[in-house]
């Protein structure tokens, strides 16, 4: 059983994410990955836009039909969102010899240094690093990674929900998604 974890805001969930999930699991033949959405992300200078269990459920919605994925509440009233507590949960229910990875984008792993505990961290998994348009990074001495160089997609949550708050249909959220966020009315656009 291989499996990675793929932790975010998920704020919300969009083709990029999907892409780079299908491209890992491909790549590194893993069974499972594991979504995890941060419950208070601590490198987000704001609260998440959308509650918990919406995001929770825009995942749910998006990881219909994909077999290896799974959504994941791990983190669910957690304070403060640290990875090291979410790997080290995840970590107890394997064997001491079952390789864990963790999958991640460019610019998030840049910052892996400033992550609470992070040498633990670096003893726990094996970083799956999905490259980023605009993001470099440098391995932090320790840290195994497994490159994913090939994609190069632009799209981010944070250009989506400006434009899903300027009434727009975004491409790059499931259809599923997307009727989801008006249904709910969540990030400010009136559809
Ligand atoms: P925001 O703009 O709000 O930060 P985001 O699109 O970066 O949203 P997050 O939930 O912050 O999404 O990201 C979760 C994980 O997915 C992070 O590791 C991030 O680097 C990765 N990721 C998100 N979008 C991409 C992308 N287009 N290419 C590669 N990795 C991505
Ligand atoms: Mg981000």
């Amino acid at each position: 059983m291989r499996l990675a974890i793929f932790g975010g805001t998920f704020d919300p969930v969009h083709r990029g994410h999907l892409e780079v999930a299908r491209e890992a699991a491909t790549k590194v033949s893993l069974d499972r990955v594991l979504f995890v959405p941060a419950s208070h992300p601590p490198h987000k200078g704001y609260r998440a836009h959308a509650p918990y269990g919406d995001r929770v459920r825009m995942l749910e919605l998006a990881c219909e039909g994909e077999p290896r994925f799974e959504v994941s509440r791990l983190e669910e009233g957690e304070p403060v969102s640290y990875s090291v507590h979410t790997i080290e949960k995840v970590r107890s229910t394997l064997a001491p010899s079952q390789e864990l990875f963790f999958l991640i984008g460019a610019d998030a792993f840049a910052e892996l240094p400033t992550w609470h505990r992070w040498r633990d961290v670096v003893k726990l998994v094996t970083f799956i690093v999905a490259s980023r348009p605009g993001h470099v990074y440098t391995v932090p001495e320790g840290a195994r990674v497994i490159e994913l160089p090939t994609l190069a997609l632009t799209v981010s949550s944070s250009e989506l929900r400006r434009r899903l708050a300027a009434g727009e249909s975004p491409p790059e959220i499931p259809p599923k998604v997307l009727e989801y966020i008006r249904s709910r009315g969540l990030y400010g656009g009136t559809g």
